[in-house]
């Protein structure tokens, strides 16, 4: 078990079963590109580990690059209202492959495909290592996903709780019974800090 910050996260998902599922998902890209030299467009912070790890596994050749959709400070509404950094190359005509971390409500997800909306790519594909069921509200399709898990906080291998974790290999979980009470008294993890993608 880890403290981090005031919560204790237990361990979830081992480092080994997180490279078997990135390998698998691995396998199952580069099989559908066949002889396309797809970009891979990692969503900062959260996907750096998985991308990292996913592009060192890719057998073919590829490219990779990373946005990060940072929200607007100063604005109360500022978990709706983002701004794009870092999409700078030309990427029509290309096949797009998004690595995300993790799909919880998919409001991420929306904004990702609005952004692409205007890019003129040959084809958007959704890979997400992550992917909350329980939690998710949209209707895009997600077209690669490494594990479904149950609609509790996870930590590690990218994901932060309010900064810290971020640099843990394998997933760890929030332990319920605790963040019960936490969220009573204190509200949801990050509420009232901004958002961290
Ligand atoms: P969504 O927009 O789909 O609700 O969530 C997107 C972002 O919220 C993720 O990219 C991630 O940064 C954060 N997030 C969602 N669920 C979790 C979780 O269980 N743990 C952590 N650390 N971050 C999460
Ligand atoms: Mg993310
Ligand atoms: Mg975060």
């Amino acid at each position: 078990m880890i403290k981090l910050h005031d919560l204790y996260f237990k361990p979830f998902i081992s480092e080994d079963e997180v490279d078997t599922i990135v390998e698998r998902m691995v396998n199952d890209i580069a099989n559908d590109m066949q002889d396309e030299v797809p970009v891979f467009v990692g969503i900062l912070n959260g996907s750096f580990m998985f991308v990292s790890d996913f592009v060192k596994k890719y057998p073919k050749p590829c490219e990779v690059t990373f946005i990060k959709l940072a929200s607007y400070e100063g604005l109360k509404s500022s978990e709706d209202i983002h701004r794009l950094i870092g999409l700078t190359q030309d990427l029509s005509g290309r096949k797009v492959v998004i690595l995300e971390d993790i799909i919880d409500s998919g409001n991420t997800l929306e904004e990702v495909n609005r952004i692409f909306e205007n890019e003129n790519v040959d084809e958007l594909k959704i890979a997400t290592l992550f992917y909350k069921p329980e939690a998710y509200k949209k209707d895009y399709k997600l077209h690669y996903i490494g594990k479904e898990i149950p609609n509790k906080f996870i930590v590690g291998y990218g994901l932060d709780y309010n900064g810290l974790g971020r640099d843990l290999p394998a997933i760890y979980q929030l332990k319920t019974i605790q963040y019960m009470t936490n969220l009573v008294l204190f509200g949801p993890p990050g509420a009232g800090k901004g958002t961290q993608a």
